[in-house]
C-alpha cells in the first residue's frame, strides 16, 4: 500500500501541506519515495511539564513541531530519522494524570508522548514499529542499540537523586545527566564526558555515571578545565525552554 501510495497526487499533496504549515524555517519534506502514514497531536512530556505537539509519522521520519495555529501553523520542528528510532511502551504518568504513553528513544535524544486513548497509542505504536521495521528491512541494519537517556522531569525530583541531599531552590538548580538522565545538584555534576552520540562536546553527566564511563574508557580521565564550558549547551532541553 505504501508503495502504491508513494507516488499519488494525494500523497505529494498532503506533504506540501505539511512544509507550508513549517513555513520557511522548516525543511523540505517531499523526496521521492516519502509517504506520509499519519499525523495527530501528542502530548510530549517535557522537562517542566507536559506540552501539546504536532507529530507527522512518514514511511522514514517522524517530525513534530510546536502548534501555532492548529492545522495551520507549527514552529520549532524536529525531524528525527527512524531508522535509528526504538519504542517502549511506558507507565502511566500521575502528576499529570496522562496515561497511554510510549517511549520514543533514539541515540540523540529519548523522549515520551502520550497519546489521547488507547487505541491512538497502539495505532501510534504499530505504525512506527512497522515503519521502522520496513526500513531497517530494507537497509539491512540492525537495530539502534543504544539510545539517550530519557531525562527525569524536574518536578520528579525535589532532592538530588544521586546525593540524596541537596535540596533544589531557586539558587540550587536542578541538572540533567545526559547518561542516566537523572536530576542531580551541581556538585554531583560537575563533570563531563564525551558521549559521542549526543554531542561532538562533553556534556554533563553525574558522577555515578562519571566512573562509570571513566572505568569503561580504560580510566582515563577527561578533565573539565580542558574544555570551555561556557560553551557546553547545559542545562536547556531541546524546544522546550522557550515556552
Ligand atoms: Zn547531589
Ligand atoms: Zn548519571
Amino acid at each position: 500500500m505504501v508503495d502504491r501510495l508513494a507516488n499519488s497526487e494525494a500523497n505529494s499533496k498532503r506533504i506540501a501541506v505539511v512544509e507550508s504549515c513549517f513555513g520557511a524555517a522548516g525543511q523540505p519534506l517531499a523526496i521521492p519515495g516519502r509517504v506520509l502514514i499519519g499525523e495527530g497531536i501528542l502530548t510530549k512530556l517535557c522537562r517542566k511539564k507536559p506540552k501539546l505537539r504536532q507529530f507527522f509519522l512518514f514511511n522514514d521520519i517522524l517530525v513534530y513541531g510546536n502548534i501555532v495555529i492548529q492545522k495551520k501553523k507549527y514552529n520549532k520542528q524536529h525531524i528525527i530519522p527512524l531508522e535509528s528510532v526504538t519504542i517502549d511502551t511506558a507507565p502511566d504518568n500521575t502528576e499529570y494524570d496522562l496515561r497511554n504513553g510510549w517511549l520514543i528513544k533514539t541515540p540523540t535524544k529519548s523522549f515520551t508522548v502520550f497519546a489521547a486513548t488507547a487505541t491512538e497509542k497502539s495505532e501510534w505504536m504499530n505504525h512506527i514499529g512497522k515503519c521502522v521495521g520496513d526500513l531497517l528491512q530494507k537497509s539491512g541494519k540492525a537495530p539502534t542499540g543504544e539510545h539517550a537517556a530519557v531525562w527525569v522531569p524536574d518536578s520528579e525530583a525535589s532532592i538530588c537523586m544521586r546525593c540524596q541531599r541537596a535540596k533544589f531552590t531557586a539558587v540550587n538548580r536542578r541538572h540533567h545527566c545526559r547518561k542516566c538522565g537523572f536530576v542531580v545538584c551541581g556538585p554531583c555534576s560537575e563533570k563531563r564526558h564525551l558521549l559521542p552520540s549526543q554531542s561532538s562536546r562533553p556534556v554533563r553527566v553525574c558522577d555515578f555515571c562519571y566512573d562509570m564511563l571513566t572505568a569503561a574508557n580504560g580510566g582515563r580521565p577527561i578533565r573539565q578545565d580542558q574544555f570551555n564550558n561556557s560553551a557546553v549547551s547545559e542545562e536547556d532541553d531541546d524546544d522546550d525552554s522557550s515556552d
